[in-house]
């Protein structure tokens, strides 16, 4: 938070919680069933490594399923597909006596046990970076507006919400607690032009090609054409994207109570699955300082005060 006292309230927000699973049953023969818990996809999630998270510390588990020279011997010789009631996790015990005992119990939060691991050309992958890049992303505005010392002629809050990914509660929070004049909302969007995805419908969505700028009824015209000539003028590129998807519209809509929001979002091919993110870090070749109004009266033409080369 910089400038509390101010009238004026700007927000730049990111979500940090993730999607998961829930325990919901135990068999008799030490067998865990999950439901969802957000967006995650069972379609990925046989023979994944989870941590579930218990009071006793975390335990390992894998998503077993048929192997391949088994699973179509039985039924119907159909190719069975994963499914929320079909998949399940072994964490080795031998009976529901066993995985109790563990520290594991009915509503315990399962993850994907995958880290952060850098890929080649300035590409990584990691869990969960739906939303944690927006999250590094409004910490370099805090880290830069610091190291170079600006003074902003209005309120700034640094938010990373919560449950976002199970009802956008976060951004009615901020709504109702902050009630800010204007919201930058950033988040992840998808590569496009990764396989199996129809440009027709999604649009064209680079990674590597800057951030991308979102177009919709909820969004402030004047201040995203702000930003996307102050990329311009700062020769950043960015992409457009008509409002992707209902949640997103939610969100802007809840935001939009009391607030003006953007939604300057950072291109992923597989959100919801392996995530692969794009670091352009030193893609730009320089590092800008933020570019700030000089006076409050400016307050709705301010330049994007977020020179990180995400977006
Ligand atoms: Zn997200």
């Amino acid at each position: 938070m910089i400038n509390p006292e101010a009238a004026f309230k700007v927000v730049i927000e990111a979500h940090a919680d993730e999607i998961s699973w829930f325990v919901n049953y135990i068999s008799p023969e030490g067998l865990i069933y999950v439901i969802r818990n957000g967006g995650s996809d069972q379609a990925i999630a046989p023979s994944k490594r989870v941590n579930i998270h218990t009071e006793k510390g975390i335990v390992k588990a894998v998503f077993g399923w048929p192997a391949i020279h088994t699973r179509l011997r039985s039924g119907d010789g159909k190719e069975p597909q994963p499914k929320v009631d079909n998949i399940f996790l072994d964490c080795g015990a031998r009976s529901r006596k066993e995985v109790e005992e563990l520290g594991i119990h009915v509503g315990c939060v399962v993850t994907f046990d995958d880290l952060f691991e850098e890929l080649n050309y300035d590409y990584f992958i990691c869990r969960a970076i739906d939303n944690r890049i927006g999250g590094f992303m409004i910490a370099e505005v805090a880290r830069l507006l610091h190291e170079n010392k600006q003074r902003l002629p209005f309120g700034l809050y640094i938010v990373n919400a919560v449950q976002e990914e199970v009802g956008l509660r976060g951004a009615e929070m901020i709504a109702k607690r902050i009630k800010p004049n204007v919201a930058i909302i950033t988040d992840v969007t998808h590569d496009t032009t990764t396989p199996m995805i129809n440009k027709n419908i999604e649009g064209e969505i680079k990674c590597g090609a800057g951030p991308s700028i979102t177009y919709g009824p909820a969004v402030h015209n004047i201040l995203r054409d702000l930003i996307i000539k102050t990329a311009k003028k700062e020769d950043i590129p960015t992409s457009c994207t008509p409002l992707a998807g209902a949640r997103a519209q939610t969100r802007m809509r809840l935001l939009t109570r009391t607030t003006v929001p953007l939604r300057p979002s950072s291109p992923s091919p597989a959100l919801h699955a392996h995530h692969r993110g794009d670091d352009q870090k030193g893609r730009r070749g320089k590092h800008h300082p933020p570019h700030l109004p000089d006076a409050a009266e400016h307050h709705t033409e301010n330049q994007l005060p977020v020179p990180v080369t995400f977006w």
